[in-house]
């Protein structure tokens, strides 16, 4: 039987992968601009750190996480989200004592989640994100939206919304929460089975549940942004103040809370209108709480993630994705088994040279190596025979004008560089 890959997850094959080089690249350029640094955790972790970092109570940790027990009979959890694992790790490395504020990012880490395999939603991908702890200042929310903006604004991407909210801190959330539990509370008979365990641990959390009919009763529950204290609303005023600082166009939508417990005040999300449905392509926010509660100090954090395949979707369908910018570059065809010798000779010279070459691996005849460099699309030739290997002088044939010149081994290289 044939063995295929995993439901949910995506192979990305040679001849797609300049398209993640290039925007690596660009995303890497970007980061420098803002002076982040780059992180890298492990693919897997304790399951208690998502329990505590991202929420018992999420859809996440309830309903999406790869959790297995491993040899050792410890509880593994694949990484379902990057910022838990930053937040670990500045804890364990106690990067807490270095000059605030500390700044990362992580680029293309695998993110596993057990979901429903649809446009754009896999079970294993890989997401760019950005990390800022340190800071409660309403500038840095407005700067940490600016990367992705800027990011999406080089890359031209159209029809994007930016949507941003604020849901609240631990000294307005009580009032908040109270509200909600009493409106759900009329409205029991409408929420499904996992939203009514959530009415008593955690109401906030039925705000994003996905069940159709307890989104209807979603839509008229309490505003967080109705029960702000001064502090958050301020912050939340000043946040908007900056935006406009920066030109962007931005929507307050009072829905937006993020499917995930440890944000505090400001939420945001970069959403596309151009994968059928509405599709976020970036989504953060600020979480004042969880360096604490995964065990560090009282440390502010604000953050995103985006998925890169989601990106690349996007672009694609746009038009955005440049063909392949590589080329082929030269090729040595032989003759004879002594023009081999000195083919594979001067292959691996041109190679020292930083020439980027590749001669017959196939035992092909010449006529055939011919016709495979002219398929490949080299954009030089080598041809050597026994006159070439008689006099060190080859023959290099130019495959787009078709024109040819005779050069000493010191000239081919001078050329092709
Ligand atoms: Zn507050
Ligand atoms: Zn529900």
């Amino acid at each position: 039987m044939q063995i295929k890959a995993p439901r949910g997850t995506q192979d990305v094959l040679p001849k797609d992968s300049y398209k993640w080089h290039l925007l690596e690249k660009r995303i890497r350029e970007l980061c420098d601009l803002y002076q982040f640094r780059e992180i890298r955790t492990p693919a897997f972790e304790h399951t208690d750190l998502f329990i505590r970092g991202v929420g018992e109570t999420t859809d996440i940790v309830e309903k999406e996480m790869y959790t297995f027990l491993d040899k050792g009979n410890r509880s593994i959890t694949l990484k379902p989200e990057g910022t838990a694992s930053a937040v670990r790790s500045l804890i364990e490395h106690k990067l807490y004592a270095d000059p605030m504020p500390l700044k990362m990012y992580y680029l293309s880490t695998p993110v596993f989640r057990y979901e429903k395999p649809q446009a754009g939603r896999l079970r294993e991908h890989h997401q760019f994100g950005v990390e800022c702890f340190g800071s409660i200042v309403p500038n840095l929310d407005a700067e940490i939206i600016s990367i992705a903006m800027t990011l999406f604004q080089q890359l031209g991407l159209k029809n994007l919304s930016l949507n941003i909210n604020s849901i609240g801190c631990p000294t307005c959330r009580p009032v908040y929460r109270q509200k909600l539990k009493e409106y759900f509370e009329t409205h029991k008979e409408d929420l499904c089975e996992t939203c009514l365990s959530r009415l008593e641990r955690n109401p906030i959390r039925i705000l994003d549940c996905k069940n159709e009919s307890c989104r209807e009763v979603v839509k008229n529950a309490p505003r967080t942004i109705d029960y702000l204290c001064e502090d958050c609303s301020d912050h939340f005023h000043s946040l908007q103040e900056y935006l406009t600082i920066l030109g962007y166009d931005f929507v307050v939508n009072p829905g937006l809370v993020r499917g995930l417990d440890y944000y505090t005040k400001t939420v945001f999300e970069i959403i596309s209108t151009d994968l059928g449905a509405q599709s976020t392509v970036c989504g953060g926010g600020r979480y004042d709480k969880l360096v604490e509660e995964c065990g560090g100090p009282d440390l502010a954090g604000i953050g995103f993630g985006m998925g890169i395949e989601r990106l690349l979707m996007i672009l694609e369908k746009q038009g955005l994705l440049p063909e392949e910018p590589y080329k082929n570059k030269v090729y040595i065809a032989s003759m004879d088994e002594a023009s081999k010798k000195e083919g594979f000779r001067l292959l691996a010279l041109l190679r020292k040279n930083g020439i980027s070459a590749e001669g017959d691996l196939m035992s092909r005849s010449f006529k055939a190596q011919m016709k495979y460099a002219d398929k490949i699309n080299f954009t030089h030739t080598v041809i050597i025979g026994e006159e070439e290997v008689k006099t060190k002088k080859f023959t290099l044939k130019n495959m787009e004008l078709g024109t040819q010149e005779s050069l000493t081994e010191e000239e081919l290289i001078n050329t092709l560089k």
